[in-house]
Parts: structure tokens; sequence; C-alpha cells
């Protein structure tokens, strides 16, 4: 007999063996489509009738161990999405994949009074980019406080340490707040999904450096050849080990304004030189 929670349970046990950490259920059109996000990409693996959703969704909302299920409304239904809890943490710069000469600019940057702002489209890797400078501020500046962007004047100005980090922010009065920070001579990293509205000037003034990310996907090496088109690159055909995508995991690609570094573009195409990467995924991911 066909058990809505043993199947359920069945595509659990299929993410959690190929490591994928966010399972969608989007209901479209006739049906619910399965979809495992891996490395950045949304993939459907299987699909429900739609007229079983609703005891799909009811069987979700019930909880499912290890993972934390959230609901989006669509239309006459809700999108269930599933995420794993424990995904592992990366622990360096380098584990994440910045080039020397990255962590050598961050370093100055952090060394420096003043704004550095880390930008970068959502689920491009900024809030892991800035937990290791807020490590590297508490390891080798003297601290680090991290700030609410509800924080006011006065909590920036009883701050202790240099270093400061503030996520998230976008409120005029955040800006406000870091931009006053600024002024007194901290290092602060903020985190911004979008362009600020401050005088030029200032902006001048107290920014200490800006790097801009995204995530450029990593190539199998299990089915990793030399491209047929330019041998100079890789590409991959697929296997069960990358579940047929050609890649497995994602690093990022950065630009700074520090001189020393390359540009995004420079740096996916070193990646591709390396054979980390792709040509395809180079363009796909910066002229795209
Ligand atoms: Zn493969």
């Amino acid at each position: 007999m066909f058990s809505i929670a043993r199947r359920i349970s069945d595509i659990i046990q299929s993410a959690e063996r190929k490591n994928i950490f966010d399972i969608h259920f989007d209901p479209i059109g006739n049906e619910c489509k399965i979809r495992f996000r891996q490395d950045g990409v949304l993939r459907t693996v299987d699909s429900f009738p739609i007229a079983l959703y609703p005891a799909v969704i009811a069987r979700l909302k019930r909880g499912v161990p290890r993972f934390s299920v959230s609901a989006i409304p669509v239309f006459d239904f809700e999108k269930i999405i599933l995420t794993f809890q424990n995904v592992p943490k990366k622990r360096s710069f380098e584990d994440i994949g910045f080039r020397t000469e990255q962590i050598a600019g961050i370093r100055k940057i952090l060394g420096t009074d003043g704004i550095c702002i880390v930008s970068g489209p959502i689920g491009s890797g900024k809030s892991t980019t800035i937990d290791m400078m807020s490590h590297m501020l508490k390891k080798d500046f003297g601290g680090v406080t991290e700030l609410a962007v509800t924080s006011n004047f006065r909590d920036v100005g009883n701050v202790q340490t240099r270093g400061i980090v503030m996520h998230n922010v976008r409120s005029a009065e955040a800006i406000a707040c870091v931009v006053h920070a600024g002024l007194s001579g901290h290092a602060i990293v903020v985190e911004m999904n979008q362009p600020i509205d401050v005088d030029q000037h200032i902006v001048e003034n107290i920014v200490s450096g800006v790097i801009y990310q995204k995530f450029i996907r990593i190539l199998c090496s299990d089915c990793k050849v030399r491209d047929t088109n330019d041998t100079k690159f890789f590409m991959s055909r697929g296997c069960a080990a990358c579940n047929q995508s050609g890649y497995i995991g994602r690093m990022p690609i950065l630009e700074m304004s520090d001189p020393h570094t390359p540009t995004m573009k420079e740096d996916a195409l070193i990646r591709a030189h390396d054979g980390q990467t792709s040509l395809a995924e180079v363009l796909r991911v910066c002229y795209g």
C-alpha cells in the first residue's frame, strides 16, 4: 500500500546520503515536485500527484528529525522547504577557498580603521566570510563586538573592541550608526544586500574596503575531464558521486577594493584554469 510517511522518509534518507541540505516540496500544476538544492542549484528528483499534497504537508508539518520545516504560501497551496540543521561549518578562509592574496587583502582592510562593506547576492556566502573576518579580528586585532542592526549611537560609542561586526545592514538609522562608528576609529565589518545611500564624501573617507562575492560550483573530481572545446579547461559529464550534476561543493569568487587582488571575472577564470571549475560555470556565474 502507498504510504506517504514511507515515501517522505525515503526522500529524506536519499537527501541525507547525497549531502543535500535543502529539500523543496513545490506544488506546480498537477503535481508536487520534490527538488533538492545542491550547490545552489535546484534539481527535481521526484514528484507526487497534487491530490496527495495536503497529506504530504500535514505529515511534514508534524516535524522532521534533524530538519527545520518552513512553509511559504504560493497560490492555493504552501510550498514547504526542509533545511538540514547541522550543516558542517567551515573553519578558515583557506577552507572556504580564498586565495592567499585575498586573505592578505582582507587582513590589510581589517588593520585599517573604517567600514568594510561585504556584499553580494542572497546566498553567496557573505555570512561565512564575515564569520571568518570576525574570527581574524578576534585573533589578530584585539577583539570584536557583534552589534545588532537595531543598535543606536550610544551602543556603538560604548564598544570597547576595535573590531565591530554588523549583519544585514539596510535601514537608514543603522547606516547612520555605522557611518558614525566609522568616524570614531573602529574596524567595522558590515554585511549589505543593497547599495547604501550616504554622502559620497563621507563614504570615501570612511570606507576601508569593499568585498563583493558570489559562489561558483566546484567540478566533481570523479568525472572531471579535459574540455573537448578548449583543452586548457576542464568539464565534467556527471556521475553517481555528484548526482549527475558534474559538480560537488562551491567556492566563493570575489572582487575586492584592494588593487593587488584579481577582479571577480579574473578570479573565476583562474579557478577554471586551475581545473576547479568549468568555463561553462564561469559564464553562468559571471556573465549569466
Ligand atoms: Zn561526478
